[in-house]
């Protein structure tokens, strides 16, 4: 631990040891001790159907056996293959051309410059400006910070980011549709000729404290977007492979975004690999007898085949399973419902969408408050892994979750805020 540097830690208010953990199965971690812990945050919203799942096991241990990694750039492989096929199958027919690289943050940076250069190589040199919304969170490589909404986060290192407009909206589910798009309507208004994207995390915004848009108010921030001619960039990082619901967020609404961002769940959880997929306009604009307009982007473990094979594993589960998936997906929800509207009076706010719930308990300190800490160490000691935002804790499981399990950290956190 002396050589140990945590993310997102201080390391003077660090624990001396951390929980050593020995095994994962489906929503359990098993600690060296023997100890138990539900893993209700999906360690890092990342684990989809369950931890070690064996499907994506038998599929690593195959291919790791046959191929680690090459140059993608100069060949590709089957499993890239295999997994571009089960993708495309799953995508609108305007959402087909997959960039690859390593992570959230990465596909973010991927889609910026997608966006910019697009717009140049269509002739458009004005669009320059991205949009965001405030609460966003995009990752932590720089391109991403600029586009996250303005934070403790990426505040240290503001002389790196540039500057995208920031557009304000309400803060909880229940609020009016219109409080959520007017800031941003003024903000198109002014500045759709310079604009080259919008950028959203569609239905929650993750980081930011699970905020969830009304329906009516995103459709309507993406209708106008597409209409002034910005890219839609979907941040589906989070959202992807089920959270809210349906496979994807955007399935929900009306509209295809331009560019879709998707890392977290695509192996699901299992290893590190992510896409960045565009539609044909964007894809387009790059070809030419000119290699000054490719896009100049890679990363040296591009598709890797590995990580590529577990992908395949998962999206092979979820359509071989799928009305059983689905199924688990809508009694998740309705359990969150039904434990929600419970404690909805005693509490500042409680939201869900999907297989994600929220519970907000505003302290005057907000994210500097010690409480987030104390309410992890409190859950771990009644054997449930919960990691808060700030004042928001939050439930966000993986698939194979038991409603006895899922029951328990409800429990956990009524115990906490009580
Ligand atoms: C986690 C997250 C990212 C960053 O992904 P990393 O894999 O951590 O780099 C980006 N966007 C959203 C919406 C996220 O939730």
């Amino acid at each position: 631990m002396k050589h140990i540097w945590l993310p997102f830690t201080q390391m003077k208010m660090a624990p001396a040891h951390l929980p050593l953990v020995s095994q994962a199965k489906k929503a359990r971690l098993t600690l060296e001790t023997g100890e138990e812990i539900i893993d209700a945050i999906s360690s890092w919203w990342v684990i989809t159907h369950g931890h070690c799942d064996p499907w994506i096991v038998k599929a690593i241990q195959k291919q790791s056996e046959n191929l680690d990694q090459v140059l993608f750039a100069n060949f590709t492989h089957a499993p890239a293959q295999t997994l571009i096929q089960e993708l495309s199958d799953l995508l609108p027919s305007n959402l087909q051309r997959m960039f690859f690289s390593d992570d959230g943050s990465t596909s973010v940076e991927v889609a910026l410059k997608m966006a910019l250069q697009s717009q140049e190589q269509r002739g458009f040199s004005e669009k320059k400006r991205f949009l965001t919304f405030r609460h966003s969170y995009h990752g932590d490589t720089a391109g991403a910070m600029s586009v996250s909404g303005p934070s403790l986060f990426n505040k240290p290192y503001k002389p790196l980011l540039f500057s995208p407009l920031v557009a304000e909206q309400g803060h909880f589910s229940t609020e009016e549709p219109k409080n959520f798009y007017q800031d941003f309507e003024r903000k198109l208004e002014r500045h759709h000729k310079t604009l080259a994207a919008v950028i959203i995390e569609p239905f929650i915004q993750g980081a930011g404290g699970m905020i969830i848009w009304p329906e009516k108010a995103l459709s309507h921030i993406c209708r106008l977007t597409q209409e002034a001619g910005a890219y839609l960039i979907f941040d589906e990082v989070m959202t992807g492979f089920g959270r809210t619901g349906s496979l994807f967020a955007f399935q929900q609404l009306d509209v295809v975004p331009d560019i879709l961002c998707l890392a977290k769940g695509l192996t699901g959880g299992f290893l590190p690999l992510a896409l960045t997929v565009c539609g044909e306009e964007v894809y387009q604009s790059f070809l030419s007898d000119k290699k000054e307009k490719s896009l100049f982007h890679g990363h040296s473990f591009t598709g890797n085949p590995v990580a590529c094979a577990a992908a395949c594993g998962n999206l092979k589960k979820l359509k071989k399973h799928k009305q059983a998936i689905e199924k688990k997906w809508k009694a998740i929800e309705d359990l969150h419902k039904e434990r929600g509207s419970r404690i909805q009076n005693h509490v500042q706010d409680v939201r869900w969408k999907g297989l994600v719930a929220a519970v907000e308990q505003k302290s005057s300190k907000g994210w500097s408050a010690p409480q987030a800490e104390l309410w992890t160490k409190k859950a771990l000691e009644k054997g449930v892994f919960l990691r808060p935002l700030g004042d928001v804790l939050y439930i966000l499981p993986p698939y194979s979750i038991t409603f006895k399990e899922l029951h328990k950290v409800w429990d956990v956190i009524e115990e906490l805020i009580f």
